[in-house]
């Protein structure tokens, strides 16, 4: 279900025709500065750099536009967009921690944040992962895994390997109740499936090089929240210099305009693509929250209204060269990382050197080809 403000907003919202010589699409503002009548303008504009145009290092009238559609689809204050996801993640990160700090992350998270929360360590911010559930008592865990020195409660729900679902409620209200921010990564679901500011979220952050941007020709990021937290994170992004470039604004404005038919496809793509997968027999286990069978499902069912098509899969293998194989079998599932744009792309989560358990596991990107070919494709693959 996409609601109907959601398609208004990726349609129109943010935009004036009449600004630009009435061109129904808005320019692409390539310039790096813009020009002042005087000296008190200049300044004014310079100490108010978030929001007004002085320097495309901070600002800058296509990237607005972006970022006035992400606020409003994530019912949020405020928005900015940054050159990557991981810059988005990095930059939030570093602005709302500091020395002696502890992140709290739930659950599976994507690698590369790891890695950055780890190198914090040098710094002398430390973290712990807790894995929760979708039946475990979520404040009695995380009652153990806080310390008093938690300053910030990171997750993503679901995560992008195993399509975990934690109960956001839950969490945030635990949060609340401890004095500790609250931050998301809501790139599988996208604003139009799940909106995590009204579950009580400080922060949510979104790579728009997977469905927002959803065509595979650019890396973007974006952090929603509030005026106030992103005021301390616009600091940190102007020092990081993680701008998003004008033209990479304007590929994810396209890509936004058709957000709510491509997820409305996808949602589809990929009810259907798992149903088939749970059902054939060399396949192990799915792991996908749009499942009825998945252990996630009926705290996916509250928290989302829609599922998206990343997935992944467990397969009857006795050696990683079976992977190999599948993989060099398929035609239109391509081998690569990243998902979200229009084709569908199959990746060994294993490694040759992992367990036989963890070589089983592969993740799909269902694409918006037709779904009989996808399953012959994948079928001659695995037979
Ligand atoms: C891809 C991804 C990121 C990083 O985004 P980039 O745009 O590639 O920097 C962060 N989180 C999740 C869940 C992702 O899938």
């Amino acid at each position: 279900m996409i609601l109907r403000q959601d398609r208004e907003i990726c349609l129109h919202l943010g935009e004036d025709p009449y600004e630009y010589h009435r061109a129904v699409i808005p320019p692409i503002y390539e310039t790096s500065l813009f020009v002042f009548s005087s000296v008190d303008e200049v300044h004014a504009a310079i100490d108010d750099s978030m929001a007004q145009f002085a320097y495309t290092r901070g600002q800058n009238p296509t990237v607005q536009i972006v970022e006035a559609k992400l606020a409003a689809l994530e019912q949020g204050e405020s928005c900015k967009c940054f050159a990557s996801g991981i810059a988005a993640i990095t930059s939030t990160i570093s602005a709302l921690v500091t020395h002696g700090d502890h992140i709290l992350f739930i659950n599976e998270i994507y690698g590369p944040t790891l890695s950055y929360a780890k190198r914090l360590g040098r710094y002398g911010v430390t973290n712990d992962v807790v894995h929760l559930l979708p039946d475990d008592d979520v404040s009695e865990a995380l009652s153990k895994a806080v310390k008093p020195t938690t300053k910030l409660i990171y997750t993503e729900s679901p995560s992008t390997c195993l399509f975990k679902v934690v109960d956001l409620h839950k969490i945030t209200s635990f949060a609340k109740a401890h004095g500790i921010l609250t931050a998301i990564d809501n790139t599988w679901a996208t604003p139009l499936f799940q909106k995590p500011l009204t579950f009580g979220f400080d922060i949510c952050l979104h790579s728009c090089s997977k469905y927002i941007g959803g065509h595979s020709d650019v890396v973007a990021g974006a952090v929603i929240t509030s005026k106030e937290l992103l005021g301390r994170i616009f600091d940190e992004y102007m020092l990081h210099g993680a701008t998003l470039g004008p033209f990479e604004a304007w590929l994810v404005l396209r890509g936004i305009r058709t957000l709510p038919e491509r997820m409305a496809k996808f949602h589809e793509q990929g009810q259907y693509f798992a149903q088939f997968l749970n059902t054939h027999k060399r396949v192990l286990a799915v792991h996908y929250p749009g499942l009825p069978s998945d252990e996630g499902h009926a705290l996916a069912q509250k928290q989302l209204t829609g599922y998206s098509s990343l997935m992944s899969f467990e397969l009857d293998i006795t050696d990683f060269d079976d992977i190999r194989t599948l993989v060099k079998k398929c035609r239109i599932f391509k081998c690569a990382v990243s998902w979200g744009g229009f084709e569908s792309l199959i990746l060994p989560m294993g490694r040759k050197e992992d367990s036989l358990s963890e070589q089983r596991l592969v993740r799909v990107a269902v694409g918006l080809e037709d779904m009989n070919s996808l399953i012959e494709d994948l079928n001659f693959a695995m037979a």
